[in-house]
């Protein structure tokens, strides 16, 4: 916190903080995955600016450099030595300074580590039935979805929620013109006659690492990714389904409401990208190997004398 290893414990916020009680504050997941050279970072850096250009957009001034972020990132991965881990950097107001338009609060930024599981079930690489919700995805010009804003989580938690009740592990979002935008987390993918589709930013989506990962792997393998307005009826009659995201990776969609999509799942595409994928993120293909940030690690604490 602020440059400081503090104790999980011991990591603490003012309850009149700013970014409580608005939700204006700016995070990024990241993973950190175990590769055969010791844990690595994926995609550090594009994460990294993303969270930048989220506190510019709701002009948090930025007390580091992105350089500094990404070491501070690193060294808080360093020394959890958890892996896999999801990282949780975030950029908060957390001195009392009640106002909504306050903006006089010192920005302070905070990295938590936790051991990263699946988002969607342990069993979410061979399918999660999804829902489409009645909660829409707010415009961008209410609430910019560029940015990985706290606040905008109010929006997935209500369509999570909702989908969970109704027994489905994901809610799929529609935009308020009714097209597909994204999951509460993830951003979508839809395969048909072995082309990829996935909506554009005028979904009001956020712009994943991961959508970027699969993109550049689909294209790579041969398979042309499109982005454009998609409907629902053009989801529901798709080949094959997935999701993209850090925390869910990649996860195949068996079903939409009651619908079944395609014939199996995953679907011979969707199979195709998850293996590069998982290899990428082991350090198994030196194609993608710049996405990888190596962690080093932290020499053992000399064993004090007299000890055993
Ligand atoms: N959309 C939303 C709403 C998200 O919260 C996330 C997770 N950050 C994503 C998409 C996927 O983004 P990424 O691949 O960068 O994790």
């Amino acid at each position: 916190m602020d440059g400081k290893l503090v104790d999980f414990a011991d990591a603490h916020v003012h309850v009149l903080s700013h970014s409580l009680h608005y939700g204006i504050a700016v995070f990024e997941g990241i993973r950190a995955y175990p590769t055969a050279r010791g844990s690595a970072i994926f995609r550090l850096e594009d994460h990294v600016r993303r969270l930048v250009s989220s506190a510019r957009i709701y002009q948090m001034p930025c007390p580091y450099t992105e350089p500094e972020i990404s070491q501070a990132i690193i060294e808080t991965q360093a020394a959890n030595e958890v892996v896999p881990a999801y990282l949780r950097p975030i950029l908060y107001r957390g001195e009392p300074a009640l106002g909504v338009k306050n903006q006089k609060g010192k920005v302070s930024l905070a990295i938590g580590s936790i051991p990263a599981r699946k988002y969607l079930g342990a069993n979410s690489d061979s399918g999660v039935r999804a829902k489409i919700s009645p909660f829409r995805k707010p415009r961008s010009d209410a609430i910019p979805s560029f940015a990985k804003a706290a606040g905008n989580y109010l929006n997935s938690y209500l369509a999570g929620v909702d989908a969970a009740q109704d027994g489905y592990e994901e809610a799929v979002l529609l935009d308020q013109e009714g097209f597909i935008a994204e999951g509460t987390g993830e951003n979508i993918f839809l395969v048909r006659d072995g082309r990829l589709y996935t909506p554009g930013l005028e979904a009001d989506i956020l712009l994943g690492v991961t959508r970027e990962s699969v993109k550049q792997i689909a294209t790579d393998l041969g398979f042309p990714v499109i982005e454009k307005p998609l409907s629902v009826n053009e989801l529901l009659t798709a080949d094959e389904v997935f999701f993209s995201g850090t925390y869910a990776e990649i996860a195949p969609v068996r079903e939409i409401g009651h619908t079944q999509v395609g014939t199996r799942c995953p679907g011979a595409i969707t199979r195709q990208i998850m293996d590069v994928f998982y290899r990428t993120v082991k350090g198994e293909e030196p194609k993608y190997a710049s996405w990888l940030t190596p962690v080093p690690t932290v020499p053992a604490p000399v064993p004090r004398a007299g000890r055993r």
